[in-house]
Parts: structure tokens; C-alpha cells; sequence
């Protein structure tokens, strides 16, 4: 038997083997560049998922239109969303829609907005979202305004309230092209405390307005 010995190669195969190095790179880089595709895609694909902001569910129960709490005039725009609570630990969104549509026979002040949400985290919808309501003083005539109910005297929402009005203001953003620095408080515009947990805690609120874009 013929020991093994080294074999010079030819120049044929020596191209050969160069061309084989040259295809072996060139469907290396090619696989780089199907994978960073397909990555981009399903990133872009998620992407577009996510800015899908679903309409929350709400219950329409619009007031009567009436000078206390409907008074039936339309927004000038939607330039912003003001978020207030209700100062009635423990009421829930009936109570106060009941208030505010009881105001046209009682006459005890004017007021009322947009939206109620509930301690079971429901959301009545009051007033058409193309008409004012009496609820953020100087900014009635271009914003939309939601009151939180709240279980006690620290205003702070409870769970499922905070989880809706997080849905509500995202899809208002989305519906109104407004980004969050046109989510506002009541204290904001008049510098009454108002909602009280979030006026007494800013980081409460600076999370909130985070956990609403992070809906965007
Ligand atoms: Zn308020």
C-alpha cells in the first residue's frame, strides 16, 4: 500500500476551491439578508398591531339636553381629554350620571362631562363627543372630559377603573391624533385639586400618562 503523501493541487483545483469558498460566502450573506428581512417583518407586522388601539366598551346613556348638564353646543375641536374624580368616594357611574341629569329639574349648579367611569370599571358615555360638557371651566369649549369614580377619601381609582380610563384615553388619543401632553387634569387648567390622588402623587400620574402611550 502507497503511504498517504501530500498532493500538490492543480491550478484547476485550486480555482475550484475558490470557487466553492466564494458560493459557501455569497449564501452566507444571502441568509443574513433573508433572516433581517423576515425579522423587520414581523417586527413591522407587530408594530402595526399595536397601534391598533380597540374601542373600549361603553354603555351610551346620554343626558337630556338642558342648560345644568347638556347644554347641547357644539366643541370648537378636540385640542385635549381632562381627567377628573368624582369627590363622592363610593358613588358609582350611575350616581353620578343620575346627578348630572337630575341637575335639569334641581338646578344646583351646572355640570357634568363626557364620560363616568365606574369602581366596576364601566364607562357611561354622557354626552356626544361633537358637544361640550361642564366639566374643565375655561377648556369645555375643546376637550373631552372624563370623571373617575374612586372607593375612598385619597381619590386614588381603584384596578379596574384605572384600566378603563387607560383604554379610554388611548383610543381618544388615537380617535383625536392628540398625544399624551394633551391628556390633562382638571388641575391643570384651574389648579383645583382635581383628580385628587394625581394631583397629591405627580409620579401616580406620570405613570399613568406612560401607561397610556405605551397603548400607542
Ligand atoms: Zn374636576
Amino acid at each position: 500500500m502507497a503511504a498517504k503523501g501530500k498532493k500538490k493541487l492543480t491550478k484547476k483545483e485550486k480555482r475550484r476551491i475558490r470557487i466553492i469558498v466564494f458560493q459557501i460566502a455569497i449564501l452566507f450573506f444571502a441568509m443574513i439578508g433573508v433572516i433581517t428581512t423576515f425579522v423587520l417583518i414581523v417586527k413591522g407586522i407587530g408594530a402595526l398591531v399595536k397601534k391598533e388601539v380597540a374601542e373600549p366598551g361603553v354603555t351610551e346613556e346620554f343626558l337630556t339636553v338642558n342648560s345644568y348638564s347638556r347644554p347641547g353646543i357644539k366643541l370648537d375641536a378636540v385640542n385635549g381629554i381632562v381627567v377628573h374624580y368624582t369627590a363622592n368616594p363610593g358613588s358609582n357611574a350611575q350616581d353620578n350620571r343620575d346627578y348630572f341629569e337630575n341637575l335639569r329639574f334641581t338646578h344646583k349648579t351646572k355640570v357634568s362631562s363626557h364620560y363616568v367611569i365606574g369602581l366596576d370599571g364601566e364607562i357611561l358615555w354622557l354626552i356626544p363627543l361633537d358637544e361640550m360638557s361642564y366639566a374643565s371651566n375655561s377648556r369645555n369649549s375643546d376637550t373631552i372630559s372624563i370623571e373617575c369614580c374612586h372607593p375612598d377619601e385619597s381619590g386614588m381609582f381603584n384596578d379596574a377603573t384605572y384600566n378603563s380610563l387607560v383604554n379610554l384615553v388611548a383610543w381618544l388619543c388615537k380617535k383625536f391624533n392628540l398625544s399624551t401632553d394633551k391628556v390633562i387634569r382638571h388641575y391643570d387648567v384651574t389648579g383645583k385639586i382635581c383628580p385628587k390622588y394625581y394631583v397629591d402623587h405627580e409620579d401616580a400620574w406620570q405613570k399613568f400618562l406612560e401607561d397610556v402611550q405605551s397603548k400607542l
